[in-house]
């Protein structure tokens, strides 16, 4: 024990039920998957933990990794890496790049998903993207349990109620077959002002037949633009000048209906990266 500072106590349940009947017993206390997101958040030579912490990787159902018909289930504690290993073709590249870029291979040899999704401490990369995939948590306390899709999660009235955990998450399998993962600014340096953006398209011969988009910047939630998307899925390729087209005016008023959310810096990346994505497509045909 460092002077002054008490040595917090570790608990180190074996199944889901003993940890959230822990976790209800002490409310305060801290849940520690990797830890490497709790550790980034301290920047003291010894980091200031609360009394009580409760060690979730012991916990081997949390790491379980299933493929079913529909959809990928992965447990909250799977770690980044692990998650890798399946592959891209069954994660789909949007989904292997946003993970591959995490950190690095040492942060994700010991990061988990859960906690990326469940961490407060700074922008989350994957956020837009499992929203844009419909991925849907389970979310558990001691007696009962509820799904909820990403997207509700992370608005502010929603996420982890008192003594909820992360438990697994569902992401159904998607058939996109152009698909693309960015990240513009410096996470090191600025990554409250760092632009995540994801988007994904279904190009059957020369139609368009679907498309989607989302982008995160910072804290400020997922940008999303649902008309603009359906009026541009059915169209034929290649879309030239598609700034002219008067389809492009929803995305343009999309942007600034949420212009508290997106500057005008992060309106006009979003129109750049959408263009770059659009310019692709057009140059596969
Ligand atoms: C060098 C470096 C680079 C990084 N780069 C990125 C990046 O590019 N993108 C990004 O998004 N993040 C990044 N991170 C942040 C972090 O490493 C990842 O988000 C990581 O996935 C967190 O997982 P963890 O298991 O270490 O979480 P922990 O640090 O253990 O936990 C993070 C938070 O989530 C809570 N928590 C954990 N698991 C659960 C659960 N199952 N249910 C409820 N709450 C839970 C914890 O109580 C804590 O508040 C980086 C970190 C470092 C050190």
């Amino acid at each position: 024990m460092i002077k002054n500072i008490r040595s917090p106590l570790v608990y180190y349940p074996k199944t889901v039920n003993e940890m959230l009947s822990l976790y209800k017993s002490m409310p305060d206390s801290l849940l520690y998957a990797g830890g490497t997101g709790i550790l980034a958040s301290k920047n003291t030579k010894y980091p200031e933990l609360p009394g009580n912490i409760i060690y979730l990787r012991r916990i081997e159902e949390l790491s379980a990794i299933r493929r079913s018909e529909g959809y990928l289930e992965i447990g909250a504690c799977a770690k980044l890496n692990r998650i890798l290993g399946i592959g891209e073709h069954v994660l789909k590249p949007a989904l292997y790049a946003a993970i591959r870029n995490i950190g690095t291979k040492e942060v994700r040899n010991i990061a988990t998903i859960g906690g990326n999704i469940c961490s407060p401490y700074r922008t989350k990369t994957l956020i837009p993207l499992l929203s844009l995939l419909e991925t849907r948590l389970e979310l558990r306390k001691q007696g009962s349990s509820r799904w909820i899709n990403v997207r509700k999660f992370v608005s502010p009235e929603e996420g982890l109620h008192e003594g909820e955990v992360l438990t697994r998450l569902r992401i159904p399998f998607n058939n996109f077959n152009h698909q693309s993962y960015i990240i513009t600014g410096d996470l090191k340096s600025d990554y409250r002002g760092a632009l995540t953006f994801a988007c994904l398209a279904s190009v059957q011969k020369e139609n368009l037949s679907a498309i989607k988009f989302a982008a995160g910047i910072g804290d400020n939630g997922i940008f999303r633009a649902r008309e603009f998307e359906e009026a541009l899925s059915g169209r034929k390729l290649p879309l030239y000048a598609i700034t002219e087209d008067p389809v492009f005016a929803r995305l343009t008023s999309a942007l600034k209906n949420q212009s508290d959310e997106v500057s005008s810096f992060h309106s006009r990346q979003i129109e750049g990266l959408f263009l770059t994505f659009m310019h692709s497509l057009n140059d596969m045909l």
